[in-house]
Order: C-alpha cells, then structure tokens, then sequence
C-alpha cells in the first residue's frame, strides 16, 4: 500500500500515520521528522532548513525531493508506505510521480484529514511529546495519567517543537492553503483522494480511515 495522508498541521497526520505502520506493516515517511532529525544533527541539510521551518515557511522544493527520493530507495519501503507531510507543493507531487514511476511504482491512495482551523490552533499550541519514545501530549486534552511521566515509556523528559506555537501556526495555516490545499483537486483529478472528517476521537479518525482504505 502506498499511501499519502494529506491535511493541515494539527489534523492528526503523524497520530493516524503511526496507528497505521501497526495496522499496515509499512513505514511512515515524515518530512517533518526527516528535517527536523537534520536540524539536531547540524547536516547541510539541516542548516539550510532550521530557519525556515521556525518561520513556518517550507524548505525547497530540491531539498525534500531529494531527501524523500533517498529514503524511497531503502528496502522498507519495497512494501509500500505512508507519506505524512509530503507531497506539500504541486512541484513535489510531480516529483513523487515521476520518482516512483521511475521504479516502476504508483500511489494507491491519498487520504485528506478534514479539521476546522480553530481546532488546529489550539491542538498545535497545546501540543508536546515525549523526549524519549515520542508519545503525543496536549495541555488540556490528553495530558499523562501520572502528571510529568510519560503514559507509555515512563520517561519523564518531555519536548515541545520550536514551531508549535500559535504565532508560527498562523504561518504554518496559510503556507498550507496557499501551496499544499491545490494538491487536493490534483489528486482528486487523478481519483485518488478520499475525505476523511478528523474532527472525531484519534478511533473514529482512525474507523474513518480503515474505511476509506477499504479495510
Ligand atoms: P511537519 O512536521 O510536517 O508539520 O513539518 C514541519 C516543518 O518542516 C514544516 O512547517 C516545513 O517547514 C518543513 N517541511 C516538512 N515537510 C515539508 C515538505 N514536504 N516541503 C517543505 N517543507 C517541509
């Protein structure tokens, strides 16, 4: 299964993708995670994303079309796989198209998360994870059952991303309308693109999304 899960940030793409590497046996492809892994590590790449991504802006088009086109070619994801953040422009898109094509590949599906924009806000402002297994954390909804220990590892260091906050997000928001939304009506076009509403409970999100796979 090749799978792209498209959507503003904060609809639950890396929530919904990580639930989906269980149910699927297939990995997840995060740019975000890719980038900002390059970003700690202080590689070229990296340097040159830093400060874009606090501004909420997107790295180049070359730069993450060549970081995705590398981590295609591992063996994992002979399989198939789950692209969470990315294609983010139409440049991307067609990159991916021809990438996978040249191997003989094509996509399966592409998944769009719905939720309105006040939702993202404050999920995205109130969100932190776990320093050590990466577990997800909101201030208000889904704080530890142990206050500062983490539900799943039992860690207590916790981090927050540089660009989770409300001012970053209100930039994160337009870059999405502005360059991601218009991949909607080319996959869409392609008969690709089913609509899921990510507005329910992470279970029904994921319900939704088993649907549409036809699982
Ligand atoms: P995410 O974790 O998907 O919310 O991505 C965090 C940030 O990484 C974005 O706001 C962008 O600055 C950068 N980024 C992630 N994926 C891409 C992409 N496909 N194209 C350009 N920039 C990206």
């Amino acid at each position: 299964m090749k799978l792209i899960l498209i959507g503003p940030p904060g609809a639950g793409k890396g929530t919904q993708a990580e639930r989906l590497i269980q149910a699927l046996g297939i990995p997840q492809l995060s740019t975000g995670d890719m980038l900002r892994a390059a970003v700690t590590a202080g590689t070229p790449v990296g340097k040159a994303a830093d400060a874009v991504m606090k501004a909420g802006k997107l790295v180049s088009d070359d730069i993450v079309n060549a970081v995705v086109d590398e981590r295609l070619a591992a063996p994992d994801c002979a399989k198939g796989f789950i692209l969470d953040g990315y294609p983010r422009t139409l440049v991307q898109a067609d990159a991916l198209k021809a990438a996978m094509a040249a191997r003989g590949e094509s996509l399966d599906l592409v998944i769009e998360i719905t939720v309105d924009d006040a939702v993202l806000v404050d999920r995205v402002s109130g969100r932190y994870s776990c320093g050590s297994c990466g577990a997800v954390y909101h201030d208000t909804t889904h704080r530890p059952k142990v206050d500062g220990t983490c539900d799943r590892c039992g860690s207590s260091t916790f981090k927050r991303r540089a660009d989770d906050n409300a001012e970053t997000m209100r930039s994160r928001l337009m870059t999405y309308y502005r360059e991601t939304s218009p991949l909607i009506g080319y996959y869409h076009a392609l008969g690709l693109l089913r609509r899921v509403d990510g507005m329910g409970t992470m279970d029904e999100v994921s319900a939704a999304i088993s649907k549409a796979l036809g699982r």
